[in-house]
């Protein structure tokens, strides 16, 4: 369903729906993306709206994932409002806008992650010391590559914000950034799961509490998805980076 608003005085008025709003009943704020020209169909008719998200005209329902969290939510918008100053860019020019967003989703802003990244191969590491399971040469190749891959994302991410310090933008480097890192994460979760071994299938405590572990398994299985699939990460690094041909559209 298209989320859609109209300006009324100096107000918007948001009607519609937005699906998988990460953290959205804990944000104070959100940004929508909205179809403001009534009449139009492109990408050439929406802006980028921020709306206050604690207000009698939206409804958060949290969506019970397969982890126990609730991370994410369905937001339903019947009559929100926020002031017609906010809108981030030109009004019908929010595609714009959400695609600076997205690249800065997939690029620059993961480089804090990689530390939690760190923190959780670390335990791995130690899992597979302790458990017997790093004697096994396939599994202590699996870990090293882990490790490299690790470094290999470190040093793409850095080499990408070196380049933008010069005000240049974000460069081809930043394309690869989320397939790679979402890749190297979701392997992560296999080979957790892989170094425990049986003790995987083993809940923290019934009825449904997981272990870190567990739970970094079936999270990662949505970092392919969110913030763009593998597949259209892969669309976008052959025709931008790339300069391939553009894949035909419906
Ligand atoms: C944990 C999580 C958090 C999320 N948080 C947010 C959020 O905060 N805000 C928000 O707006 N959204 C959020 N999302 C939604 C997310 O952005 C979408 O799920 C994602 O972009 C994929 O779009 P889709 O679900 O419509 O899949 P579709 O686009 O329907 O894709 C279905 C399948 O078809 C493939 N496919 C589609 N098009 C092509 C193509 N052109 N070429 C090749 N393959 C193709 C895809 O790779 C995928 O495998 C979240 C999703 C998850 C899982």
């Amino acid at each position: 369903m298209q989320t859609k608003a109209v300006l009324e005085g100096d107000q918007w008025v948001i009607n519609g729906q937005k699906v998988w709003t990460s953290l959205a009943q804990w944000a104070d704020w959100s940004f929508v993306i909205c179809r403001t020209d009534p009449e139009g169909q492109s990408h050439k008719s929406l802006s980028y709206l921020l709306v206050p998200m604690r207000q009698a005209g939206i409804e958060i329902r949290p969506i019970v994932q397969m982890t126990g969290d609730s991370e994410f939510s369905e937001v339903f918008f019947e009559d929100a409002r926020t002031d017609a100053a906010n809108v981030v860019g030109d009004i019908n020019g929010g595609w714009k806008v959400a695609m600076g967003t997205l690249a800065f989703e997939r690029g620059a802003s993961t480089l804090g992650q990689q530390l939690q990244f760190e923190n959780e191969l670390n335990i791995v590491v130690d899992i597979a010391n302790e458990n017997g399971a790093a004697d096994d040469p396939v599994m202590r190749q699996r870990l090293a590559d882990a490790w490299v891959g690790l470094r290999i994302m470190r040093f793409n991410t850095l080499r990408m914000l070196s380049n933008a310090i010069d005000g240049n933008e974000l460069s081809r480097e930043g394309m690869i950034t989320k397939l790679y890192w979402a890749t190297w994460h979701r392997n992560l979760g296999k080979l957790a799961m892989d170094v425990l071994g049986p003790a995987s299938e083993i809940a923290a405590a019934a009825p449904y509490e997981l272990t870190r572990l567990q739970r970094l398994f079936l999270f990662t299985r949505s970092d392919t998805i969110y913030a763009g699939t593998n597949q259209i990460q892969r669309n976008i690094i052959g025709e931008r980076a790339l300069g391939l041909p553009r894949e035909p559209r419906p």
